[in-house]
């Protein structure tokens, strides 16, 4: 996947992409990923990227131009079609199925803001607007670095073991099961009181019994913190049965609680 970044803060986005997974994905050549100065893309002495709004106001807009040229750069070097990736708090909510989508393009273009963000013309060449959740940011380089992260664990040869982000949280529709590594028995303080063991079943080396314990402990996380969620959720006939059981045990829970 061919990826390109335009910014006017590179420093923010190549030392965070030179670790871990991405990092090792780029060495490869995995993901190929070219950050763009924004300041490269102007025509003037002082390389200006921002001005005044029109109407007046707090704050400063980027000027739509360098924009479109380095949008014109990365077209002539890569080809066209682009899918333009515009970061900005008013777009559509970022989420894994968008990530599982975007992966499928060869080729992505993330536009990261600064200031009160750009001038409204640059959506002309903009493919899609996202957001990363309803908080606003200063700029959109980590934003940029949030939706990479996500698409590119989706890339075949990413990330090692492809299982494993097939039964990542949201990726069925579930929350992801508790984890545990050794020690198999610890105290959370140094007093040595309250010893905090692994669930047995977890080192009985029983691997149907396992595989179900870690389904209803996936049902049980996410019909706690994200009923939400089970709505969508592709469920097997095992899963779906446990869930009823897990939902009667709520109800019969909740009417003792009233009792
Ligand atoms: N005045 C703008 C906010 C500008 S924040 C408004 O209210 O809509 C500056 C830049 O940070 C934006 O252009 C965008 O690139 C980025 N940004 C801030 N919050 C973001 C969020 N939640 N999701 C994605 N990008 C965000």
């Amino acid at each position: 996947m061919t990826v390109d970044i335009v910014t006017i803060f590179p420093a923010m986005i190549e030392g965070p992409l030179a670790a871990g997974i991405l990092g090792r994905a780029i060495d490869r050549g995995t993901l190929d990923v070219k950050v763009r100065d924004l300041r490269d893309f102007t025509t003037d002495r002082h390389r200006v990227v921002d001005d005044v709004p029109y109407g007046g106001g707090p704050g400063m807009v980027l000027k739509p131009d360098p924009i479109f040229r380095a949008l014109d750069a990365i077209e002539a070097e890569r080809g066209a079609p682009l899918t333009v990736i515009l970061t900005s708090p008013q777009g559509a909510r970022f989420t894994q199925s968008d990530a599982r989508r975007l992966s499928g393009q060869p080729h992505l273009v993330l536009l990261c803001g600064r200031y009160e963000g750009f001038d409204d013309r640059v959506r002309a060449r903009v493919t899609e607007e996202l957001s990363i959740g309803d908080y606003v940011l200063t700029g959109g380089e980590l934003p940029a670095l949030v939706v990479l992260d996500a698409v590119a664990r989706f890339v075949p040869g990413v990330v090692g073991d492809e299982q494993s982000v097939a039964e990542d949280s949201f990726s069925r529709g579930l929350l992801d099961f508790p984890q545990f590594t050794r020690p198999a028995e610890i105290s959370a303080d140094r007093s040595g009181e309250q010893v905090m063991a692994v669930p047995e079943v977890l080192l009985s080396g029983n691997h149907a019994a396992i595989r179900r314990w870690r389904k209803r402990a996936a049902l049980g996380r996410t019909l706690e913190r994200r009923p939400d969620l089970l709505d969508g959720a592709q469920l097997d006939d095992e899963e779906r049965q446990i869930l009823l059981e897990l939902q009667e045990g709520r109800i019969a829970g909740l009417q003792k609680v009233k009792e």
